[in-house]
């Protein structure tokens, strides 16, 4: 009797809402087909077999850009390519017209050596920008998944699903929208190469940074030397007279400022060059240091810039940090890798002996 009525009487709310969700979760591994059963519900899984991870709520395709919106992106890689080719033969042919007539002015040798210099910096130069600019920056290897039987044990492992792409994504690969592609380690997209940067042309992009640092500081010193040599005479009549102990400091440096200023006026054309390319090639410089500085970070961090903004500040790095990063990321030859293995063992045994002396 008493099951009976328990039966028929109604369940309490809170039972019914627990009896309305299934005890298992289902979902189908796009890696390799299998269906996978879970205990609770998770937006990610990751698949036993096959090591591939499937985000439940973005799995399906996303629909293509806009035609405007990949036309303008184009347009302004484009403008961005343009504008820097044009600065680079501004900075390469003019810097020679207007520094040549003071170097060979102080003697042939120098005239044909510093020739022989800018013309090694503009070839590096050019060459690296031209290297990371059309190398291919990094596509995906193409792998065969979707079914069980074909897709071995852990063949995918980490790998993900772009939905812009309908393919598989590696570890540490992102999609680009401005390429439409797959990027493996992708750094970022720089409009001024028109490329991404990633696996194939991050080292040759390093490399095309190093090299306008270093033809940067030499035009800068080149021409502030050439400007001070052709500068017209300038005179300091009220610093001269008798009035320059009561002027205080900032009229003083006032004062030079504007007479310097004005004495510009008089400068020819080759002069006016030189004012503007000591001016672009340090602001340059400097702002291509800092670039330069941070992608060196990232490289001896084993991290890339995507995945440093796309990991929580906590997340474990993807790679040991180390010298040996940079050492590997420029294929330096065996004897430096072996030198700085050397030093960095060194380094923790003796922090190993450190810790078990003061253990004892
Ligand atoms: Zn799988
Ligand atoms: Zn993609
Ligand atoms: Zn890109």
């Amino acid at each position: 009797m008493a099951e009976a009525e328990r039966e028929q009487r109604p369940l309490p709310e809170v039972e019914q809402s627990v009896t309305s969700i299934p005890e298992d979760h289902e979902a189908t591994c796009w890696g390799c087909g299998l269906r996978l059963v879970f205990a609770s519900y998770s937006p990610i899984y990751k698949c036993g077999w096959c090591g591939a991870v499937t985000q439940s709520n973005s799995q399906t395709a996303r629909k293509p850009d806009s035609i405007w919106f990949s036309h303008w992106r184009r347009l302004r890689d484009r403008l961005f390519v343009a504008v820097l080719v044009l600065f680079m033969l501004f900075v390469i042919c003019g810097g020679v017209w207007a520094v040549y007539p003071v170097v060979f002015s102080v003697s042939k040798f120098c005239g044909v050596f510093h020739c022989t210099v800018a013309a090694v910096l503009a070839v590096c130069t050019v060459t690296s920008y031209c290297l990371a600019s059309l190398k291919c920056a990094g596509a995906p290897t193409d792998i065969r998944w979707g079914s069980y039987p074909v897709v071995g044990k852990g063949d995918l492992e980490n790998y993900t699903f772009c939905t812009y792409c309908n393919k598989p994504k590696p570890p540490r690969a992102h999609h680009c929208r401005s390429c439409k592609m797959c990027v493996v380690d992708m750094d970022h997209h720089c409009p001024f190469i028109g490329n991404c940067v990633g696996a194939s042309n991050h080292q040759v992009f390093v490399v095309f940074l190093i090299s306008v640092v270093i033809s940067c500081s030499y035009v800068a010193g080149m021409t502030i030397y050439a400007s001070y040599q052709i500068w017209p005479s300038i005179e300091f009549p009220d610093l001269a007279s008798s009035s320059r102990h009561s002027m205080s400091s900032w009229k003083t440096v006032l004062e030079m400022i504007t007479t310097v200023a004005g004495s510009a006026f008089f400068l020819s054309a080759r002069g006016l060059v030189l004012v503007y390319l000591a001016f672009a090639s340090s602001s340059v410089n400097a702002g291509i240091a800092v670039l330069l500085c941070q992608q060196l970070s990232y490289i001896y961090q084993g991290n890339t810039y995507l995945n440093r903004l796309s990991s929580a500040p906590n997340a474990l790095q993807h790679g040991e940090r180390g010298l040996q990063n940079i050492v590997r990321f420029f294929g330096c030859p065996y004897p430096v890798s072996r030198v700085v293995l050397r030093l960095r063992y060194s380094n923790a045994a003796k922090l190993q002996d450190d810790s078990g002396s003061k253990l004892l």
